[in-house]
């Protein structure tokens, strides 16, 4: 069986084209910023290998050049969009000056084919081995299977690529012209079909992960104000009181509630109202440290549960929560808040009813202040 390489090109070639159409077909145009880079970087592919095949027969320097221009391109939107998907990669300068690179050193060195194949194919292992790196580094939050199907796929692609840089610039009478029939060159042909399907499964994989977690993240969190919702809260809550019990370590937790809310409801508006929450919610977070939870428990209520503090800790967040309010510019409204610490044999629904009586006692002896609990 003999395989002839122009033809597994133009295959590939309709490939490609048919990938970068039908992805954002299926997948729609508002989508999430790695998803729009994983698009862009499919049309790249089809824009760069239709200008790779038909540059022989119209002005072959610059529509190859612009060809390798494009899939250079492409490497740097798979790897936006893996940085994205993986959380902070390393690696962006490297990548993007390769992109560079790549086309202008091949543009201005294409008088010589060993120079030209050389150092294209080097540039885009190079890229290739890039994205491999963001695929292997640690992300905890996306599962290995989407990353280690795609890993395979271009780290093959990379080692076959080398191969026939080296083939090119090194040994040109084997690899004389593209459609050469070098063993390297129809298995890398070959491998990127497959390369092609299967990474392109893997980044749909990718996206659906991203969409599940912003998902799970919607179901926990209120909606005007960004804070973890009532659920959310008594979910981890519940973890956060058994381990400070099991260690016997303090903790405390805050009802907060905004003084005659309703009022600013009735002479400002609902959306001065919904503005006003999202302050409070604002202040509180920045008014929290790593580890406390703050919810919005209801209405214009909130919930902080303070983990290694007790009353002077839930006393300094009141305090740091007031100031921080007192300066905003476009003023903010006042306060009530309870306080209650947890005791040995506590559940969440305990402490938060201590709060919540103290919270009582702040509002009949005044508003504006904070109450321990007894
Ligand atoms: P107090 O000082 O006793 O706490 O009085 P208050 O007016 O703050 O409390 P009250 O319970 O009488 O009113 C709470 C109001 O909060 C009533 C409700 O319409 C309003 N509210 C609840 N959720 C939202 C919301 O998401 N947006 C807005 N704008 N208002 C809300
Ligand atoms: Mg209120
Ligand atoms: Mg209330």
């Amino acid at each position: 069986m003999t395989l002839d390489i122009q033809t597994i090109l133009v295959v590939l070639l309709a490939n490609v084209i048919g990938t970068a159409v039908a992805l954002p077909v299926l997948m729609g145009w508002r989508v999430s910023r790695a998803a729009r880079a994983f698009q862009g970087a499919a049309v790249a592919q089809a824009v760069g290998w239709t200008a790779f095949l038909v540059a022989p027969r119209i002005g072959d320097r610059w529509v190859s050049t612009l060809s390798m221009a494009c899939l250079a391109a492409s490497f740097v939107l798979l790897w936006t969009a893996l940085d994205t998907w993986l959380g902070k990669r390393r690696g962006h300068r490297l990548m993007l000056a390769l992109a560079v690179a790549v086309p202008a050193g091949y543009g201005l060195g294409f008088a010589s084919y060993p120079f030209r194949v050389g150092w294209s194919n080097a540039g885009f292992a190079l890229q290739l081995a890039l994205l491999c790196f963001a695929l292997a580094s640690p992300a905890p939050h996306a599962s290995r299977r989407w990353r280690g199907l795609v890993l395979l796929c271009l780290l093959a692609l990379a080692v076959v690529t080398l191969w026939r840089g080296v083939l090119g610039a090194f040994f040109t009478e084997a690899y004389p012209f593209y459609r050469a029939t070098h063993p390297v060159n129809v298995a890398a042909a070959l491998l990127y079909h497959v390369a092609l399907a299967l990474s392109t499964i893997g980044f749909l994989v990718a996206w659906r992960e991203e969409a599940e977690r912003e998902l799970r993240v919607q179901a926990s969190t209120d909606g005007l104000t960004g804070l973890l919702n009532r659920q959310a809260f008594a979910g981890r809550a519940g973890d956060v009181i058994a381990a400070a019990q099991r260690y016997r370590e303090p903790l405390a937790l805050l009802m907060i509630d905004i003084d005659h809310f309703k009022r600013i409801n009735d002479t400002r508006g609902h959306a001065a109202g919904d503005e006003a929450l999202r302050t409070v919610a604002r202040a509180l977070k920045a008014s929290a440290r790593r580890g406390d939870l703050v919810s919005r428990h209801g209405g214009e209520e909130f919930c902080v549960l303070m983990t290694h503090a007790g009353m002077a800790e839930a006393a300094a967040f009141d305090r740091r929560l007031r100031e921080r309010l007192a300066r905003e510019p476009d003023g903010a409204p006042g306060l009530s808040a309870g306080a209650a610490t947890l005791l040995p044999d506590d559940t969440l629904d305990q402490l938060v009813h201590r709060a919540d009586q103290a919270l009582y006692r702040a509002k009949a002896e005044g508003r504006g202040r904070l109450v321990h609990a007894a």
